[in-house]
């Protein structure tokens, strides 16, 4: 077990819990896309340590890019209004498109990105997340592959910043409360 972050109350996920579910999700996509090659759009910037172990557990021939959006509100708190900060570079029109995402909470920003994927009339998209908070869903939202389900609890680690830090923790953990109150 990992040595606990000062500024975690708990860890909820260690660094060999995550990456063995990791493989199990690359072997998943690795069977569903057989003989395909599709895009890998990595969310900036929370998903990208995810994204680099998940496609290393993929046996395919793939392209990897990157989207980032921003939603307004507290740094805890997600709005759902959302601007883009930076737009995929690929031509996505007819390609099969994987969105790799670090957390759904409201699932507001997931909303946002299947919209913006039909509007490049793509031939399919699917998205893979790695936590997921069920019960903070504002909307209804389709999930392909998912990593772990959580609760309400604001988590850092593993590409999971607060302010802009705690994304080189190998791990997943807990924030405590007085660090953000
Ligand atoms: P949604 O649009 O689903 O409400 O929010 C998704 C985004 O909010 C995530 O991509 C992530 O940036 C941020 N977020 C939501 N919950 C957490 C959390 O528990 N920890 C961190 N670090 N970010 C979160």
């Amino acid at each position: 077990m990992s040595k606990i972050h000062k500024d975690m109350t708990k860890i909820l996920f260690d660094a060999e819990t995550i990456q063995n579910r990791i493989k199990e999700l690359g072997k998943e996509i690795t069977k569903d896309y057989e003989g395909k090659r599709p895009v890998i759009v990595c969310i900036l910037r929370g998903a990208v340590v995810f994204m680099t172990d998940l496609v290393r557990a993929i046996d395919l021939p793939l392209e990897i890019d990157f989207f980032s959006i921003s939603s307004y509100g507290s740094s805890t708190k997600s709005s759902g209004i959302v601007k883009i900060r930076k737009d995929i570079d690929t031509d996505i029109s007819g390609r099969d498109v994987i969105v790799v995402e670090d957390i759904v909470d409201t699932g507001l920003s997931l909303e946002y990105i299947y919209e913006y994927l039909k509007h490049h009339n793509v031939k399919s998209a699917k998205v893979c997340v790695l936590l997921d908070k069920p019960k903070a869903h504002k909307v209804d939202i389709k999930i392909d592959y998912r990593g772990f389900d959580i609760g309400n609890e604001f988590v850092i680690g593993y590409g999971l910043d607060y302010d802009e830090i705690y994304r080189n923790i190998p791990y997943i953990g807990i924030l405590k409360e007085e660090i953000y109150k």
